[in-house]
């Protein structure tokens, strides 16, 4: 009896090391099925999204453009805190694979998710009902520029494209490098919207310039690092 038991138990084992190398190969295979471009940001795949393995889907814009799941959420609390109402509801301009907008969901805002490609906003609501929070989204295929006049909310989140994975090799990131069109421009249409403008912009960014477009606000808005 003893025996048998202990047989199980090192069966047991082999069939616990047999898995773990199966997880590592189908890791290492998953990572060859990417891009070389994708595959430093699969490497980062839990910091984008902690339930990554859930079956979180990106595309390759997805991958070097989402939010990171910790600024995410620092984002969003900022939101939270800047206005004092219960429900706030939160226009992501440039949603993306969702990043930004799951994050403000789980916060309890209400949220308006625009992107201008739908095969990209399909991606998001897959991820956000990952997350469970897709009830609290209205996904809206658009662009942002020709939607503006119609949009009505509290809070108007910009993380507008910043040209791709190469705007870190910038010295002075000024705010003409934002797609698809420039940083004051971008800024201005939100302004119609709403004054509650938080704008996500990369740590190059010309300082100056970004000072130049909180002035554009009464009171200027605050530059946080
Ligand atoms: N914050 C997002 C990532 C945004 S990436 C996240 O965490 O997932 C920027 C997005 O802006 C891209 O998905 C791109 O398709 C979208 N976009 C570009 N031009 C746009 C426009 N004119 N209107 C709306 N979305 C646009």
């Amino acid at each position: 009896m003893k025996k048998k038991r202990m047989r199980n138990k090192k069966n047991i084992s082999v069939k616990a090391h047999k898995k773990r190398k199966h997880g590592i190969m189908d890791k290492e295979k998953a990572a060859q099925n990417v891009s070389p471009v994708v595959k430093k940001y699969w490497f980062q795949r839990y910091n984008l999204f902690s339930k990554y393995d859930k079956g979180i889907k990106m595309d390759e814009e997805g991958w070097y453009s989402v939010t990171p799941e910790q600024i995410a959420i620092r984002h969003a609390l900022r939101c939270v805190a800047a206005i004092a109402k219960p429900k706030p509801v939160v226009i992501d301009c440039f949603a993306g694979v969702g990043g930004n907008a799951i994050q403000f969901a789980r916060m309890c805002c209400s949220v308006v998710a625009i992107d201008i490609d739908p095969k990209r906003l399909e991606l998001a609501i897959n991820n956000a009902k990952i997350y469970g929070v897709q009830h609290c989204i209205d996904f809206i295929v658009g662009d942002f520029f020709q939607l503006a006049p119609s949009l009505k909310g509290d809070i108007v989140f910009l993380a507008p494209p910043w040209g791709g994975p190469s705007y870190k090799s910038i010295e002075n990131f000024t705010l003409d490098f934002l797609k698809p069109r420039d940083g004051f421009t971008i800024f201005q249409f939100a302004q119609a919207i709403t004054p509650n403008i938080i704008m996500f912009l990369p740590r190059n960014v010309d300082l100056q310039q970004v000072e130049e477009l909180s002035w554009l606000s009464s009171p200027p808005l605050e530059v946080e690092d």
